[in-house]
């Protein structure tokens, strides 16, 4: 299986590129937080509870998350693979999908990092909260607070990967194609 962690900061890209890269290489797109939203616009538990984190740009608990993706996984039947988009958001959640996966004869191939400059980050963020009814696009404080969270709980999980020799860095400045010709180029390497 070919399984790819998108990572990055909010507004980097991941859902965009996700959407490519799944097309190309048959991949599963599972996006935390598309799934969070489905729950929220179907007003369920989890939605519900997630929408109290998600409204104030902090995480969704660990448990929670990572009990919700491993439903995710196994409602596919033989998949190519996979592509996790806004998840592993913390070194937990890193090590329960590295647990999981092997738990179902499979793991990580690669975390892919679209690096992109803050001042883009919030620009991006803010037009797409112009288009988009996203709560927490909208307001410049939220986007914010999801930046620091990134920061601060998120970025440290680059390491772990790092540690793993399954870290690679791409330069997510420029048009969406070039991005994605990226992309492709380090994972036809794998
Ligand atoms: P973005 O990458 O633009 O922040 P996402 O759709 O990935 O957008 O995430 C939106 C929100 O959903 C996050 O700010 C967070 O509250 C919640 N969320 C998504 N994925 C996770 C996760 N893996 N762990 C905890 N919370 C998450």
């Amino acid at each position: 299986m070919l399984n790819i962690v998108l990572f990055g900061p909010p507004g980097a890209g991941k859902g965009t590129q996700a959407e490519k890269l799944i097309v190309k290489y048959g991949l599963v797109h599972l996006s935390t937080g598309d799934i969070f939203r489905s729950n929220i616009k179907g007003e369920t538990e989890l939605g519900n509870l997630a929408k109290s984190y998600m409204d104030k740009g902090e995480l969704v608990p660990d448990s929670v998350t990572i009990k919700m993706l491993e439903q995710e996984v196994v409602k596919h039947e033989s998949p190519k693979g996979f592509i996790f988009d806004g998840f592993p958001r913390t070194n937990n959640q890193a090590n329960a999908l590295s647990v999981f996966l092997e738990s179902i004869n499979t793991e990580v191939s690669v975390m892919l990092a679209l690096d992109v400059p803050k001042e883009e980050l919030v620009k991006r963020l803010l037009l797409r909260g112009e288009k988009s009814q996203r709560a927490d696009d909208q307001d410049a404080s939220i986007i914010e607070n999801r930046i620091r969270v990134y920061l601060e709980q998120t970025a440290v999980v680059a390491s772990y990967y790092e540690e793993k020799n399954k870290y690679q860095s791409i330069n997510g400045l420029g048009s969406i194609n070039e991005i994605t010709e990226r992309l492709y180029r380090v994972i036809d390497l794998i």
